[in-house]
């Protein structure tokens, strides 16, 4: 029997009121979403929670992401890693970028957060460049057929128990489609493939439902 989307959004609507403590500075932030090139495009609350969650529970104190849009996760991230922590964030547009910035100066972590603006994959390789400490903690979360780019761009930038996280795997079953002319969905099944290929790497991908329609996450961790 499927449950229907308003029944998920129910459930989330449930957990969040229950469980996900968020305050006027990440609310202004979710809804600023609405202002930049993508909107709606944020986590959830509960996956925002969820990340952070998974960033404390690593142990992490540098985190990467990948795609800030308004810089919803990006508090969440940055509230995980704590007062001596450091968060850099990736984002193509200059317009995100600003709102971004003042979410995260509303939300009191602007000190230890780094956004720098254009395509990831070239701000990445610059920190490569410049020897960027390792991460401990990497989101990707922008442009879908980059994934892979952004994999092998994380590879450099973490060490061994480094953990990577992956949005949007599912897109809502066409990942299981490898004739699929989407590009989002082929992006999601090369990364799959190039993770399963690297003795480096242990992951899963989870299908989650809710307020975000059907879709998923994968995790990885880097043993080596
Ligand atoms: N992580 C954000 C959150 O949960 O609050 C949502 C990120 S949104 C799904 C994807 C973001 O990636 C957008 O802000 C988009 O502008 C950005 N993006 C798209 N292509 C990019 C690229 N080539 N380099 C950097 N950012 C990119």
């Amino acid at each position: 029997m499927y449950a229907s989307e308003t029944a998920w959004r129910e459930v989330d609507a449930y957990f969040v009121e229950t469980l996900v403590d968020e305050d006027k500075a990440l609310i202004a932030a979710r809804e600023s979403g609405q202002r930049t090139t993508m909107p709606q495009a944020e986590v959830a609350p509960n996956q925002g929670k969820l990340l952070a969650l998974l960033c404390q529970m690593a142990g992490a104190r540098r985190v990467l992401e990948f795609g800030t849009l308004a810089g919803y996760s990006t508090v969440w991230l940055a509230r995980a890693v704590g007062g001596g922590g450091f968060v850099t964030t990736l984002e193509l547009e200059e317009h995100n970028a600003g709102i971004a910035r003042t979410n995260l100066r509303e939300a009191g972590v602007a000190e230890r957060v780094e956004v720098l603006v254009g395509p990831a994959g070239e701000s990445a390789q610059r920190l490569i460049e410049e020897g960027a400490e390792p991460y401990d903690f990497v989101f990707i979360d922008a442009d879908k057929p980059s994934n892979p780019a952004y994999l092998k761009a994380s590879l450099e930038l973490t060490r061994p128990g480094s953990v990577i996280v992956i949005d949007n795997v599912v897109r809502n079953g066409a990942v299981t489609d490898p004739a699929s002319e989407d590009e989002r969905v082929q992006g999601v099944r090369a990364v799959l493939a190039d993770i399963a290929a690297d003795a480096r790497l242990d992951a899963t991908s989870l299908q989650t439902v809710g307020s975000k329609g059907w879709d998923g996450f994968t995790i990885v961790r880097r043993a080596r």
